[in-house]
């Protein structure tokens, strides 16, 4: 098993493969003609980490909440920030003052943030996002959407950037040529209204790089938010089942530690009534198996599916709260009381890991 000093459970970033995904996945944009920015919410906007983005080209980076763009601001980052959720009207002070943009769908928020800007005398970017059918954020009406950007255009302190996007979020819809396409339509008729062209068509985010790979990719988006296809890179092998040559997908590494290690019944004794959470497992009789308790739980990693042993043998089979239960049986190593055991982690478990107290994060080489 592996040393290590200090305590776990313990969440290790590799800035190497991190800083290579980065600029490997800048410069697959770069090259069709696509300004990607760089999401950095998934681990939490770790300013250590958030920099090696700026390393690789990223000129943009952007963050759903306003504490973590506070946060890297106050680290002093080189490079625009862009809150890439909807603000929220009582965040607009704090957003003028530290973001240079953000997505936006309401006229009333736009109205506040220009009043705001002009107190702070300042210039806040403005994209506006476009329902495409996936139903989250941005305006399903089209005509609203054009009524808004004509309005924008008229205000002082807001500059109308561009329009977006959001898809396989909600409604879990595909990127396409179709709905992509929709948006550089839309965006023309903008253009044609207000009497010039917009800087930004902003095409969505990891999910419309497939696009790009497959040479889909409307030629008027320009503008990509992705996170994921650098700091976790599993969607494209593990749901697209496309291999990213070059492109690392271990840059995240959870270590736990085993506390217990026993040899028990597969199936429980007594009557199965329901677990720690509410819920009603199904469990499957294979017989006494040596298991092993690791001490960290669904309070750090959300859902546990989301978690991939890297040692053979070695099967998740529940948790709780605090506790991560094994089934060690089939490994060929020994497990004891002590011995630390490593873990990839998809993105859902990593947006948990970065956010925990109760998780250390150590940037590694
Ligand atoms: C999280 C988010 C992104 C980035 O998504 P990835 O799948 O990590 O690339 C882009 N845009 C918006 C609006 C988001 O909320």
């Amino acid at each position: 098993m592996i040393e290590y000093e200090g305590q776990y459970p313990v969440y290790e970033i590799s800035a190497s493969k991190i800083k290579s995904n980065a600029r490997k996945i800048y410069e697959m944009c770069k090259t069709n003609g696509i300004e990607p920015a760089g999401v950095v919410k998934g681990f939490s906007a770790i300013p250590e980490v958030a920099e090696l983005f700026i390393q690789a080209g990223f000129k943009t980076l952007g963050d759903s909440r306003m504490k973590e763009i506070i946060r890297l601001r106050a680290a002093d980052i080189k490079g625009e920030l862009m809150l890439i959720r909807i603000p929220m009207p009582c965040e607009i002070p704090e957003l003028v003052k530290y973001a240079d943009s953000s997505l936006n769908s309401e006229i009333e928020t736009i109205r506040l943030i220009n009043k705001e800007a002009e107190l702070q005398q300042k210039l806040h970017g403005i994209i506006l996002m476009v329902d495409l059918g996936d139903l989250r954020e941005g305006f399903f009406c089209r005509e609203e959407a054009v009524e808004v950007a004509k309005v924008v255009e008229g205000l002082s302190n807001v500059k109308l950037l561009g329009i977006g996007t959001n898809l396989g979020c909600y409604g879990s819809i595909k990127p396409s040529e179709k709905n992509l396409g929709e948006l550089c339509e839309l965006a023309e008729v903008i253009e044609k209204e207000i009497g010039r062209s917009l800087e930004i068509i902003s095409g969505g985010a990891t999910s419309s790089l497939s696009l790009l790979i497959d040479g889909r990719m409307p030629e008027r988006v320009n503008h990509l938010r992705i996170g994921e296809a650098i700091i976790t890179a599993k969607d494209f092998p593990y749901i697209w089942g496309l291999e990213m040559p070059g492109i690392y997908r271990d840059p995240m590494v959870l270590k736990a530690q085993v506390v217990e290690v026993k040899e028990k019944p597969s199936y429980p004794i007594g009557e199965i009534f329901i677990d720690a959470f509410g819920n009603r497992p199904v469990y499957t009789d294979r017989g006494m198996r040596k298991r092993a308790i690791l001490a960290v739980g669904n309070k750090d990693v959300g859902d546990i599916s989301k978690l991939k042993p890297r040692h053979d043998g070695i099967e998740i089979i529940g948790s709780s709260s605090d506790h991560l239960i094994l089934d060690v049986e089939d490994y060929t190593g020994e497990v004891r009381v002590g011995d630390v055991l490593e873990f990839d982690t998809f993105y859902a478990a990593m947006v948990f890991l970065c956010s925990s107290d109760c998780v250390r994060k150590v940037v590694v080489e």
